[in-house]
Parts: structure tokens; C-alpha cells; sequence
């Protein structure tokens, strides 16, 4: 399974960074190499691989949460 370009239809634009795109709901396909705005579930629908929801990296994943926190 690899990336099929229908992706391209999903993607997310805009220039937050990392943490602000996942904390706004965006989510990553790492096979693809972008962000998607896909609420269906967490895979891809494009390549069918599953979809990061969160930062990996502990400094950005702090900040995340940060602004998760802020928006309860
Ligand atoms: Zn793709
Ligand atoms: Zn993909």
C-alpha cells in the first residue's frame, strides 16, 4: 500500500505548527507525508495506513496538551 495521490483531496493547508495542527483535529500520514482533515476514522484514505493523532516528539506533545487544556 502506498501513497495514491487521492489523498491530495483530504489535505490540510495551512502553516500552525506540528502540535496546533493535531491539537485542531488535523491528522498525519506519515506514508503520504501530510496532514489530512479526515474525521471518518484514524487510517488514511488514501493509502489505508493508520493515521497519527497526536505529536510523537515529548516537547510538542507537552504542548498539545497544553492547549487541549485550554480549550475545556
Ligand atoms: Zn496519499
Ligand atoms: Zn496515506
Amino acid at each position: 500500500m502506498a501513497c495514491k495521490k487521492t489523498c491530495k483531496q483530504y489535505i490540510a493547508i495551512n502553516s500552525d505548527s506540528t502540535h496546533v495542527r493535531y491539537a485542531i483535529g488535523q491528522k498525519r500520514c506519515g506514508t503520504c507525508e501530510i496532514f489530512l482533515i479526515w474525521d471518518h476514522d484514524n487510517y488514511c484514505p488514501c493509502c489505508g495506513h493508520k493515521l497519527r493523532i497526536k505529536p510523537k516528539n515529548a516537547r510538542l506533545k507537552r504542548q498539545y496538551n497544553k492547549i487541549l487544556k485550554q480549550k475545556q
